[in-house]
């Protein structure tokens, strides 16, 4: 089976990454068509957009995407190209991964995976400027949109043999958007009587996470109470370079690392390309290539545990080409 995949390398080391993770994936023996189309930094002056007519357009014919990072220009009243792609194709499930690999980050026994909503909440982008003096930033949650992450979250840890799903929230004090969060979390999750759910308010979630991060198993919560964990969670296992990414909608999907373009490192060849390549195989899970998927995850396991072969961010003295062609040694 010959797949059509779109690849946006994006800006900085996106380039670096994306085609360390081509090769990964072609190891692999999957096959795929990747659809290269630039976006980012580096074609806004050929063509004076971030995001040219052509990569929506292949998003929307082939409705795959492995992306790299694209930086938005910051105080030039660009949007965030990537909240702008979440809320075109409703990419409502931002689903983020994050596991501890041996000898690497602080904790041994991290295993998380974090699903968070991706369209509303305070990133629906409703801002009011009352008087010079006064903004009002206005929270938007719906039932639906909870129940859909809730049953996301639901159905993954059912399918994966998750025990427990731990709902985020502030319901203390936004009673009335976060009550309706949890109201629908809950009507999703007496559904599911095999699976084990709690419920804890987002500044102890930080502690607890800080503290205790084994406890935790899948966690579902709103747009930016999910932000700001799915960063502490990379901060536990080693950082942004191993950590993947999904945004899951009904039509279409796209796979990115949760790493920027990291301008210090860009155009040395040192980056970790981990991340991108974990995110091409929660992709290949996405497209039923998941003994593939299995497969690289593994061969990733394998050359981080060994330590011979790790990158810069790591610790390590290889490249992203030694790293790569290890990898690829491995499976
Ligand atoms: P952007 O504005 O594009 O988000 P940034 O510099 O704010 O970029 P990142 O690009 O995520 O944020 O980089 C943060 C730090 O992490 C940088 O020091 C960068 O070099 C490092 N880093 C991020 N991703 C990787 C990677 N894949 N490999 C190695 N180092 C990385």
């Amino acid at each position: 089976m010959m797949y059509k995949v779109v690849l946006i390398p994006g800006d900085g080391i996106g380039p670096e990454v994306a085609e360390a993770t081509q090769r990964i994936v072609e190891a692999a023996g999957v096959k795929i068509d990747w659809i290269v189309e630039e976006a980012g930094a580096h074609v806004l002056e050929a063509t004076g957009k971030l995001v040219p007519q052509s990569v929506y357009d292949a998003i929307e014919r082939y409705g795959v995407a492995l992306k790299g990072p694209i930086t938005t220009p910051v105080g030039t009243g660009f949007k965030s190209i990537n909240v702008a792609l979440r809320q075109k194709y409703n990419l409502f499930a931002n689903v983020r991964p994050v596991k501890s690999y041996p000898g690497i980050g602080r904790y041994s026994d991290v295993d998380l995976v974090i699903f968070r909503e991706n369209t509303e909440d305070l990133y629906a982008g409703l801002e009011n400027r009352i008087s010079p003096d006064e903004v009002h930033g206005i929270k938007v949650i719906t039932r639906q949109a909870s129940q859909r992450i809730a049953q996301e979250a639901f159905t993954y840890a059912r399918q994966m043999g998750r025990k427990k799903v731990c709902a985020v929230h502030k319901a203390n004090i936004m009673k009335q958007a976060d009550g309706l969060f949890l109201e629908a979390v809950r009507e999703v999750a007496a559904d599911y009587q095999d699976i084990d759910y709690s419920e804890v308010i987002v500044d102890n979630m930080c502690m607890q996470l800080v503290m205790y991060p084994e406890k935790y198993d899948v966690i579902v919560t709103e747009n930016l109470y999910g932000d700001i964990l799915s960063d502490l969670a990379a901060g536990l296992v080693g950082g942004l370079g191993l950590v993947p990414g999904a945004n899951i909608g009904d039509d279409c999907a796209i796979f990115e690392a949760v790493h920027g373009s990291a301008p210090d490192i860009a155009g040395h060849g040192i980056a970790n390309p981990t991340a991108l390549t974990l995110s091409a195989a929660m992709m290949l899970d996405y497209l039923g290539e998941k003994e593939s998927a299995q497969r690289i995850r593994k061969a990733i396991w394998e050359v981080l545990e060994k330590k011979e072969s790790l990158t810069l961010d790591l610790g390590g003295a290889a490249n992203t080409q030694t790293f790569t062609e290890v990898v690829i040694h491995a499976l």
